[in-house]
């Protein structure tokens, strides 16, 4: 096994609005942070258009472009980055954190959990068979690819309006499928969607399963009406699945405190967890706003609540002897 040489002060783990946001601060406080950004950085931004609703740009921007800004202005400051996905963690309590890609170990004073949230699935057969082939999580990736053709969203949330919004500019019928009549989406959002002349809403039904045609690929989609029972298929050449995220927090569940669906508990108005010196901000912990605004937001409140951690807090005792760690005078926590 190799090990890194030194302790950074600052290991930031994801690669959206909250690490990002972190990153910044921290660099700029001259904790030289280490982010830890994923292969696919940017986080879910990465599979939007237009963000029309953070502040600061009046005419909207795409969401992989405000990513690329949000990155540039942290490395402006000295963060380093490495775009690959960590495969697991050692979280301690107020000692040093460890962080593992493949067989190299890092190791920091203090860590801050940004994974994000992924999109959630229906968990009904041909749902991860199909994939690739009719079925999809990402109406922004693979919308194109349905130019012309009579396409599925499934869910009623804010998600799947703006996936069928997008989708219908390609698709030659769209029909968003919602197991509910009413609509958890925003009512601007629900609008926009109802205005589409190629968009037929189908409520409440629950799909059952994605059929495959002689090709192999997605043909029909079998549904249930939620209050009679009654089944029936529908043919779609394509199905978008948009009912919601899970926290990725799994690589850091059963060490750090989670709440029952995955999603890490910190102290309430701080970024603090119930393991000191370990950090968590972002969608991996807010399943209420979940906007890239409240995100970046958290991500200053985890960078602030590190540095304060760092500057009242003797540097764990390991540092002590570790190549790179600072010597210092070991006194109790207090
Ligand atoms: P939500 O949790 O808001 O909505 C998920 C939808 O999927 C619900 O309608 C839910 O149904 C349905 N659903 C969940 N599980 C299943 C299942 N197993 N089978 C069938 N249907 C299911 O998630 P979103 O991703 O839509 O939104 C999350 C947050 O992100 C929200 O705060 C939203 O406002 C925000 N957002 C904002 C956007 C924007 O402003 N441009 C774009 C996208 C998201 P039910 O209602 O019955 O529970």
């Amino acid at each position: 096994m190799s090990e890194s040489k030194q302790v950074e002060n600052v290991i930031i783990i994801g690669g959206g609005p909250a690490g990002y946001t972190a990153a910044l601060y921290t660099a700029r406080a001259n904790l030289e942070p280490l982010v830890f950004e994923g292969f696919q950085w940017g986080g879910q931004l990465q599979n939007t258009t237009d963000v029309e609703n953070f502040p600061g740009y009046p005419d909207g921007v795409l969401g992989p472009e405000m990513m690329s800004q949000f990155r540039a202005q942290a490395e402006r400051f000295g963060t380093r980055f490495v775009t690959d996905d960590v495969d697991r963690v050692e979280l301690s309590d107020g000692g040093v954190q460890r962080v593992f890609l493949g067989d190299e170990e890092y190791r920091a004073k203090t860590v801050i959990l940004a994974m994000g949230a992924e999109p959630k699935r229906l968990g009904i057969p041909g749902e991860m068979e199909l994939g690739g082939r009719g079925v999809s999580t990402c109406g922004v990736c693979d919308g194109a690819f349905f130019k012309g053709d009579r396409v599925v969203v499934i869910g009623g949330g804010d998600s799947a309006m703006e996936d069928a919004i997008f989708i219908s500019k390609y698709a030659r019928e769209l029909i968003l499928i919602h197991r509910r009549d009413e609509f958890r989406a925003s009512q601007i959002m629900l609008d926009r969607a109802r205005e589409q002349e190629n968009i037929e809403f189908k409520t409440p039904y629950a799909p059952l399963e994605f059929v495959a045609g002689e090709e192999g690929k997605l043909e029909k989609v079998r549904l249930r009406h939620s209050e009679t029972g009654a089944e029936e298929e529908i043919e779609a050449d394509g199905a978008f699945v948009a009912i919601g995220h899970t926290p990725r927090s799994e690589i850091a569940a059963g060490q750090v405190e989670t709440d029952e669906n995955g999603y890490i508990v910190t102290e309430p108005g701080s970024t603090r967890t119930n393991l000191a010196g370990v950090f968590a901000a972002g969608d991996v912990v807010d399943h209420t706003y979940r906007q890239a605004v409240t995100a970046a937001g958290s991500g200053c409140m985890g960078a602030l609540d590190a540095e304060r951690y760092l500057r009242d807090s003797p540097p764990p005792v390991e540092a002590h002897w570790m190549p790179g760690g600072e010597p210092v005078e070991l006194s109790p926590r207090g």
